[in-house]
């Protein structure tokens, strides 16, 4: 099958950030600063994204405030016509920084916070003083016009803060939050005992997240997924492996998932090498998980085979060794009983965290000069 054109560009700009989240989403394999794509290839990288199809370019990390061209990159993507949203810590945003930014044609802002309070925040985040910082870069931006998306990434060390959470957000005069559950692979699933939440915790969440929607319609909108854990069925990842988004890392490799690398034996093309174009519609690796034709049993004519794509291959990776498995968050796979066994584990693990953090054992190399 011909697949339709992506709706959006990740661009991982960069694996550099001061803070140091437990869950962070990066490959625990991090890509140092001298791998990192100059500014020429990302703005040939969004020009080619626009002419591919892409509406939008998610200008992320690491920290993308850690890149000092972040306006002649904003400026690039906006000149090929991108909508550009900019996913930051904050904790390097003044007026100053958002006033260029603002000046190269920034359209958007998804901001992150830790926890409601600055304790909370600052120890999960392994940063002091950066929940005071996010506060500043949140004024800021909405002083400057721009609407702010809070994203605030749940678990068990911060579930119940919910309440104050959404409270920060109307505050802080964000438009959108996102309460989006820890996915547990790369630096997430080395922590997972410590930040699975318990199911008590997640059905209080889910019905603060119900009361505040209709206290605060009109006003503030919650996004709310179920984490995989303790659901019976999984999400349809990226909405299906190459169907709707791409990614590119720090070092240039196009990627349907920005943790797609966690997955071994598939030959991600790279932007030095290859376009857009051909990695979205030639690329093997774009191929190997695109549509149902890869399906294992239970998912081969399985009735929600075209709803959720037999879940994330990361995640069949990650607690399987197998990509090509169904993701064992669904109740139909043979393995379920894994997160079970996980759940049990998290209930009477401690609070500490590994953080995040650059060490010569985990920099990767891809041999880019
Ligand atoms: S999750 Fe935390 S450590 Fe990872 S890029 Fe975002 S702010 Fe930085
Ligand atoms: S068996 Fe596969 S396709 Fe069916 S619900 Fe489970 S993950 Fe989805």
């Amino acid at each position: 099958m011909r697949p339709e054109p992506p709706l959006a560009l990740l661009a991982e700009l960069t694996h550099r950030c001061p803070l140091r989240c437990p869950y962070c989403s990066n490959p625990t394999q991090l890509t140092g600063a001298g791998e990192e794509l100059d500014t020429a290839t990302w703005a040939r990288v969004f020009a080619e994204a626009a002419a591919l199809g892409c509406l939008q370019v998610h200008l992320s990390g690491g920290e993308p405030m850690a890149r000092r061209d972040l306006p002649a990159l904003v400026r690039a993507a906006q000149g090929a016509g991108l909508y550009t949203n900019l996913i930051t810590s904050g904790v390097l945003l003044d007026a100053p920084r958002l006033a260029e930014l603002c000046a190269a044609g920034l359209d958007h802002v998804q901001l992150s916070v830790q926890d409601a309070a600055a304790a909370g925040g600052d120890r999960i985040g392994g940063y002091a003083g950066g929940h005071a910082r996010k506060l500043t870069a949140a004024a800021v931006i909405r002083a400057a016009g721009l609407p702010l998306t809070l994203n605030a990434v749940v678990h068990r060390q911060n579930l119940n803060n919910l309440e104050q959470l959404i409270d920060l957000a109307l505050d802080l005069g964000a438009g959108r939050l996102e309460v989006a559950h820890v996915q547990y692979y790369g630096w997430a699933l080395a922590n997972r005992a410590a930040l699975l939440p318990s199911r008590a915790q997640l059905e209080a969440a889910t019905a603060v997240v119900a009361a505040a929607r209709r206290a605060h319609a009109g006003r503030l909108v919650i996004d709310y997924v179920v984490p995989d854990y303790h659901a019976a069925r999984p999400k349809a990842c990226m909405g299906g492996w190459g169907q709707r988004f791409l990614a590119v890392s720090p070092a240039g490799r196009i990627l349907p998932c920005h943790a797609a690398e966690s997955i071994p034996g598939l030959d991600y093309p790279r932007v030095q090498e290859t376009s857009l174009h051909a990695a979205w519609y030639a690329s093997p690796a774009f191929a190997r998980f695109r549509g149902t034709d890869w399906m294992p049993s239970p998912c081969r004519g399985c009735e929600r085979a075209e709803i959720d794509w037999g879940g994330c291959r990361c995640q069949a990776q990650a607690l399987l060794g197998d990509a090509a498995a169904t993701d064992p968050a669904c109740d139909r796979s043979p393995r379920h009983g894994l997160l079970a066994d996980a759940l049990a584990e998290a209930a009477s693990a401690g609070q500490d965290f590994a953080y995040r953090q650059f060490s010569e054992s985990n920099i990767r190399s891809d041999g880019i000069v």
